[in-house]
């Protein structure tokens, strides 16, 4: 499967992430994670994108393209990828259709999490990720201060209400058009993103099947 995950951010887009690329073996790309291991490591790439995703702002269209090339030629990405959290504007989906055409590889099908904004708001606010394994916890759903690793649940630095009422209105405003785009390609699924995670995944296996 090759295919782009696209909605708010947190409408679902990285847990259903964990689910397809596990069920049709294909390589899972995020933007948002692969910015925030170069900002980990301290990189270049990392320093330039650190303001950008620190206001809730988009990091440049040439950065993140530069990125996504490098990471399309890697060898898992040969039996599928899901881009999750890319492209984010028009001129980033315009770069990655050139790219996917030089390389032979056209899009199969743009999954469009659909939920309402108050819904983000409420998700995102109580969204953590363990300091030691990595795993994403929601407080809606887990009760106490540790992951059940024992490792301690941090918010992210981008996870506070400001900030992801600015993140909402960036998503409205540059990456919404991108849904008439897919829609005008004929690739574009919709999904009910307010729906528990096996739902939408069993929805995701008929509008693909294996
Ligand atoms: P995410 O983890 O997908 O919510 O992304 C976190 C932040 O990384 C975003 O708010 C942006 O600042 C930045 N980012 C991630 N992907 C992109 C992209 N495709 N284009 C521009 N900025 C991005």
């Amino acid at each position: 499967m090759r295919a782009i995950l696209l909605g708010a951010p947190g409408a679902g887009k990285g847990t259903q992430a964990e689910d397809i690329k596990q069920y049709y073996n294909c390589a899972h790309i995020s933007t948002g994670d692969m910015l925030r291991v170069n900002i980990k490591a301290g990189t270049e790439l990392g320093k330039k994108a650190k303001a950008f995703m620190d206001s809730g702002g988009l990091v440049p269209d040439d950065v993140i393209i530069g990125m996504i090339e490098e990471r399309l030629e890697a060898p898992d990405c040969a039996n599928g990828f899901l881009l999750d959290g890319c492209p984010r504007t028009v001129p980033q989906a315009e770069a990655l259709l050139e790219l996917l055409d030089k390389m032979n590889c056209p899009l199969d099908v743009v999954f469009l999490f659909e939920v309402d904004d108050e819904i983000v708001v409420s998700r995102l606010t109580n969204r953590r990720t363990c300091d030691k394994c990595g795993k994403i916890t929601n407080l809606l759903y887990h009760h106490g201060e540790n992951c059940d690793c024992g490792g301690i649940l941090q918010q992210r630095d981008d996870d506070k209400e400001e900030v992801i009422r600015k993140r909402l209105a960036v998503y409205h405003t540059q990456t919404a058009p991108l849904i008439d785009w897919y829609e005008r390609k004929g690739i574009l699924r919709r999904l009910d993103g307010k729906r528990d995670r096996s739902a939408i995944f069993d929805d995701i296996k008929v509008m693909f099947p294996e």
